[in-house]
C-alpha cells in the first residue's frame, strides 16, 4: 500500500483564514503538574494505576490571548514531574519570544531542534509527549483568537464524532458496561490479559451481556507474544469484537503482526505507542493494521495526529484517537476525529478521573459526542484557570 506522503504542513484550510491568523508568537508558557488518588485503580495487563495524574500546559501571546494542552503522563509515577521539567529546562527557551507562521511550524521545529537531545537522552517518548502538548496549545490559542471550535478553521469538519467507552477492567466489567451505557454509550471496550482462562470467561460474558445494536472491542495493553496471541484470537473471535488492540509490543516486527493478520479474523488496532511518524507508515505500507489510534497528547499533536488520521482515512482504515488523560487531552482527541472524520470513534475513558469530568463537559447520547461550538478546544476553560491561578 502506497502511503500518501504530506509536506507536514497541516493547516486550517478555510478560505478567509490568512497567513497573519495562524501565526503565533509564545511570550509565556506555564505547567501544573497535578495528581489525584482514587478509590478504583485503573487495570491494565502490565500494572495499576492508583492515581490519575496530568501534567496541563498554557501558553500566552503577547496579547494575552491563551491556549491550554495537555501532555500524557500515565506512566511511570514521576512522569508528570519529569516531563514537567522538560518543559521548563528545555522547551521553554527555544520556542518563548521566536516567531512561528503556524502551529506545524512550531511543531515542525521542535521536532527538528529536539532530535539530538531524543538521541542522547532515549527519552523519545517523553520529549514527543511534550512537543505534543504543546502542539495543542498552539492550535488552542489561533482558535481562540480566531473565536472559533478548533474543527471550524477546518472546511469539512463534522459537529458530531462517534464515541465508545473505554478502560473496562476486568474485575467489575459488567458494571463499568452498565454505567457507561447509561452515560449514552452503546461500544465498550474491555481490558484483556489477564490469563487465557479468566479472559475467556469475561469476553463471552460481555459479549453476551450487549444489547442488540452494541459492539465491543478487545484491548490486551501489548500483554502476549505472537503465539499467545494466535491462541486468545481463536478464543475470541466466535464473540465478534469490533477489533483485538495490542495484542503484542506495539514495536514487535512488521511480519510478526503480519502473522497476525494473516490468521485471525479479528481486526487488529494498534498506535497509542507508536514512536514517531515512520511507525504509523511502517504499519499502513505492511497493510496489517485495520484500526489507527494514535494519541494527540502522546505523540504529534494534532499537527501530527490530523497527516496520520488522513492517511489511514485514505487507506480505508478505521481512526479512532486514542485518550486517557485528563480533560484538554479528550477534547483534543474529539476535535481531531471531528477534523479527519471517516468511520472511527473516539475513545472515552470510563474510569472516574476528576480532572476529564471537570475540564471536558461535553456528554455522549446514543454513541455520539456532539460537539459544542466554544471557542478553541470546548473546555471547560474556568475549570482550567483555576487549576493554574490558585
Ligand atoms: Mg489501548
Amino acid at each position: 500500500m502506497n502511503i500518501i506522503q504530506s509536506d507536514a504542513s497541516v493547516l486550517p484550510d478555510l478560505a478567509n483564514r490568512n497567513e497573519t491568523d495562524i501565526a503565533i508568537q509564545i511570550e509565556s508558557l506555564e505547567c501544573v503538574c497535578l495528581a489525584t488518588e482514587i478509590a478504583k485503580p485503573v487495570v491494565t495487563s502490565f500494572g495499576k494505576m492508583l492515581k490519575r495524574p496530568a501534567l496541563f500546559l498554557r501558553i500566552k501571546d503577547r496579547h494575552g490571548n491563551a491556549g491550554y494542552g495537555e501532555v500524557w503522563c500515565n506512566f511511570p509515577s514521576a512522569g508528570a514531574t519529569y516531563r514537567k521539567n522538560l518543559l521548563g529546562e528545555e522547551i521553554f527557551s527555544l520556542v518563548v519570544g521566536r516567531n512561528f507562521h503556524s502551529p506545524a511550524e512550531c511543531y515542525s521545529f521542535l521536532t527538528s531542534k529536539l532530535q539530538v537531545l531524543k538521541n542522547q537522552s532515549g527519552d523519545i517518548g517523553a520529549i514527543s509527549q511534550c512537543i505534543a502538548g504543546l502542539d495543542v496549545a498552539c492550535w488552542d490559542l489561533i482558535a481562540r483568537r480566531a473565536d472559533l471550535p478548533i474543527r471550524k478553521l477546518f472546511s469539512r469538519a463534522s459537529d458530531v464524532v462517534p464515541a465508545y467507552a473505554s478502560g473496562i477492567n476486568p474485575d467489575s466489567a459488567l458494571e463499568q458496561m452498565e454505567s457507561a451505557r447509561e452515560l449514552g454509550f452503546n461500544q465498550f471496550k474491555l481490558k484483556v490479559g489477564f490469563g487465557l482462562g479468566r479472559d475467556t470467561t469475561n469476553v463471552e460474558v460481555f459479549a453476551k451481556s450487549l444489547l442488540p445494536d452494541e459492539t465491543f472491542m478487545i484491548d490486551a495493553n501489548q500483554a502476549w507474544d505472537v503465539a499467545n496471541a494466535l491462541n486468545a484470537s481463536q478464543r475470541f473471535k466466535q464473540f465478534s469484537p469490533l477489533w483485538l488492540e495490542e495484542p503484542i509490543c506495539a514495536d514487535r516486527p512488521t511480519r510478526e503482526w503480519q502473522t497476525l493478520k494473516t490468521s485471525t479474523t479479528i481486526p487488529l488496532a494498534a498506535g497509542e505507542n507508536f514512536a514517531d511518524k515512520e511507525a504509523f507508515h511502517e504499519a499502513l505500507s505492511a497493510d496489517w493494521i485495520d484500526v489507527v489510534q494514535p494519541d494527540v497528547c502522546k505523540w504529534g499533536g494534532l499537527t501530527g495526529c490530523i497527516e496520520i488520521g488522513r492517511q489511514a482515512v485514505a487507506a480505508g482504515k478505521m481512526f479512532c484517537p486514542h485518550s486517557l488523560g485528563g480533560g484538554i487531552a479528550l477534547a483534543a482527541s474529539a476535535e481531531l476525529l471531528a477534523i479527519v472524520g471517516g468511520t472511527g470513534m473516539v475513545e472515552i475513558d470510563s474510569n472516574p478521573n476528576p480532572f476529564r469530568e471537570k475540564i471536558f463537559t461535553q456528554r455522549t447520547h446514543n454513541g455520539c459526542l456532539h460537539l459544542h461550538d466554544q471557542p478553541g478546544l470546548n473546555i471547560d476553560e474556568s475549570e482550567v484557570v483555576r487549576l493554574f491561578d490558585t
